[in-house]
């Protein structure tokens, strides 16, 4: 019963999170304002926006148009509902807040990764959003003295942050913005805030190693070239969610061996 509810949630949020992803770039009010066919921009009614239910009986076709819907959608609500799980799974543990606070964390990264992908830019509200609940969160963890999986806020997060945006400076000043985008420095000055200076290196490992992996497949299926940009921030969202919940799995792991 739990885990339909959460995944109904996750579903809902997902569905809002999509909103946002298509909204946000465009300075479209995602608080007002009715959701439409990005294709022909026929009102959609209530009744087709039902998370994945709707899309499947429309079969991925716009009711008026009937263009193609795009597969995003569809997937980011899957996601969310996945995420939920998952955040309920591993961190439910270490109490309501740090578990609230993780699925806080997984859908923002969420809708960066995705924006950044289709825009090729990360919004600065998100990043001060993401940067003004973990330090909520952080004062919090402090005055409660509970430690949890994300750290209390301290001097060590702002170095954290620091240590992270340093590479990805060094390297939009070199490549004069075109290799990385002011946006992903300051992406990764957050993610160090929040997961700490080991956290945040894991994290930047993991977004170079999806970049690479990413970069090599494109070239041998021909899909680019060299000078082809790709989206780093959705890299590091993707690498900041494996994070929040294989941080922890990891940590336990490594605690088995160093009793
Ligand atoms: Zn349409």
């Amino acid at each position: 019963m739990v885990y339909a509810v959460l995944g109904v949630l996750g579903l809902i949020f997902g569905s809002f999170s999509n909103s946002v992803i298509y909204r946000l770039p465009r300075s479209l009010s995602f608080v007002r304002g009715k959701s439409k066919c990005p294709k022909c921009g026929t009102e959609i009614k209530w009744y087709d926006l039902v998370p994945i239910v709707s899309i499947v009986l429309l079969r991925f076709r716009c009711r008026q148009c009937r263009q193609r819907i795009s597969l995003t959608y569809p997937v980011v609500e899957l996601l969310s509902a996945v995420g939920w799980l998952l955040s309920y799974f591993i961190l439910s543990d270490y109490g309501f807040t740090v578990w609230l606070y993780s699925i806080f964390l997984f859908q923002i990264f969420l809708i960066i990764a995705a924006i950044d992908f289709f825009n090729y830019v990360i919004p600065d509200s998100l990043i001060i959003i993401l940067f003004a609940i973990s330090a909520a969160f952080g004062i919090l963890a402090r005055l409660s003295h509970t430690a949890g999986p994300f750290g209390q806020l301290s001097l060590y997060s702002l170095l954290a942050a620091a240590v992270m945006a340093a590479p990805l400076l060094a390297a939009w000043l070199v490549t004069r913005g075109k290799g990385i985008g002011l946006g992903d420095v300051k992406l990764a000055a957050v993610a160090g805030f929040i997961f700490g200076v080991l956290g945040g290196l894991i994290t930047l490992y993991l977004a170079f190693i999806l970049g690479a992996v990413a970069s090599i497949v494109l070239l041998i299926f021909r899909k680019a070239n060299l000078k082809t940009r790709l989206p780093f921030g959705s890299f590091l969202g993707v690498a900041a969610i494996a994070y929040i919940f294989l941080g922890v799995v990891l940590r336990d792991f490594v605690s088995l061996f160093f009793r």
